[in-house]
């Protein structure tokens, strides 16, 4: 049996280290906003290279107390649009509708399955206020034409760097990680992340010390100080198990991805099958991709997933049903067949094993299956 993501192996390598500091925290008696989440923030804010990382508890969170601090301060109103690509995970619009913003959906390019500056122009309109954009599957999905567009239109930029920790893009300043291309970015530690904690975990960074100083306040009940509390906050923390745990798992990320490129490798050179089709590199570009997930898109995809599973593979579907096509939008984001890219892609993704600990002769297995399908 080849698992899609064997999280005990993923985080056994490292079971002394992760066992001692959750020993540490258990011992000390200080389980919140204490010195592993404060040691994990630097640490994280220096790794991604921002000037803030403020921790939250999940993911969804981060993405929301972005968007509430921008409506906070008036940058976004009731209302604004936020473009965002169709084919994301529903936890970036429910960020965004759960906000009063009017979430716009963006069809996506079908080579890179992200936003090009032409999917962004078709959603535009006189009430756009910002682009949210995902680094789906752990691909950067930044380009400098995106960022030009944002500056051109006055958008603000916000990253959903949920599945792309570690990644790089080219910037005017060089290379930079995401997470650190935007105004403000949403990152997810859910424990099947490339950067993944033993529960929910969430972080946001950002170079805005505004905004940051508003994000902190509002994932602890809104609180100025201690029972101060000027405005409605909510309570979205990170605890320090967590933080511990993050902090093992942060030393090792690089490597990690790097053996997530190798398996990648190993897909790319060996499936050739014409019936499979594998995603366009955009790794000899100006972006990098950390492999969260390695898609492939083939017409009878339900076929193929059934054939693997029969031959000991087992594989998942990020994401069957879009955004748009889920039962509570229905009727609010944009009609069934209007974005036909992304339904595309929903109909026929399959996700191959991908994780730091699958071997590359595993990996050559599965290739070698895709192949005799
Ligand atoms: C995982 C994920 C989230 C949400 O993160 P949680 O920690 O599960 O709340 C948001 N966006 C994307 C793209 C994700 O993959």
């Amino acid at each position: 049996m080849i698992s899609f993501l064997d999280l005990q192996a993923v985080n056994g390598r490292w079971a002394e280290d992760i066992r001692k500091s959750l020993a540490r925290v258990a011992d000390s008696g200080w389980y919140l906003r204490g010195e592993e989440t404060k040691s994990f923030e630097q640490a994280y804010a220096s790794y991604i290279g921002t000037s803030h990382a403020i921790s939250c508890a999940n993911g969804l969170d981060a993405l929301n107390l972005i968007l509430q601090a921008y409506r906070m301060t008036g940058r976004l109103k009731e209302g604004d649009e936020v473009i965002f690509p169709a084919n994301t995970f529903i936890a970036s619009v429910l960020a965004i509708t759960s906000n009063r913003l009017k979430a716009v959906p963006a069809d996506v390019d079908e080579d890179t399955l992200e936003l090009d500056e032409s999917c962004l122009e078709k959603a535009l309109t006189a009430r756009t206020r910002a682009v949210m954009l995902v680094h789906l599957y752990g691909k950067s999905a930044f380009t400098k034409d995106i960022a030009d567009f944002c500056h051109r239109h006055h958008l603000l930029l916000i990253e959903d760097n949920a599945q792309a920790h570690g990644c790089l893009a080219r910037t005017q300043e060089g290379w930079r990680r995401t997470g650190s291309l935007g105004d403000a970015a949403g990152h997810s530690f859910y424990p099947g992340k490339n950067l993944g904690a033993m529960g929910d975990a969430g972080a946001v960074t950002t170079d805005d010390e505004e905004l940051a100083a508003l994000v902190r306040q509002l994932a602890n009940y809104g609180f100025s100080e201690k029972y101060v509390c000027p405005f409605q906050g909510r309570n979205s923390r990170l605890d320090e198990l967590q933080a511990a745990v993050l902090q093992v798992r942060l030393a090792h990320l690089d490597e990690d991805n790097a053996h997530r490129r190798r398996v990648a490798e190993v897909y790319r050179r060996q499936i050739v099958n014409p019936k499979v089709r594998i995603p366009v590199r955009t790794t000899d570009d100006d972006r990098d991709d950390v492999y969260h997930i390695f898609p492939v898109f083939c017409a009878e995809r339900d076929r193929l997933k059934a054939y693997l599973r029969e031959k000991g593979v087992e594989t998942l579907i990020h994401y069957p049903i879009p955004p748009h096509l889920q039962q509570c939008y229905a009727g609010q984001l944009a009609p069934a067949g209007s974005l036909p890219v992304t339904e595309r892609l929903a109909s026929t993704e399959l996700s191959l094993p991908m994780s730091p600990v699958l071997s590359l002769e595993d990996a050559a297995a599965v290739a070698d299956l895709v192949n005799r399908f």
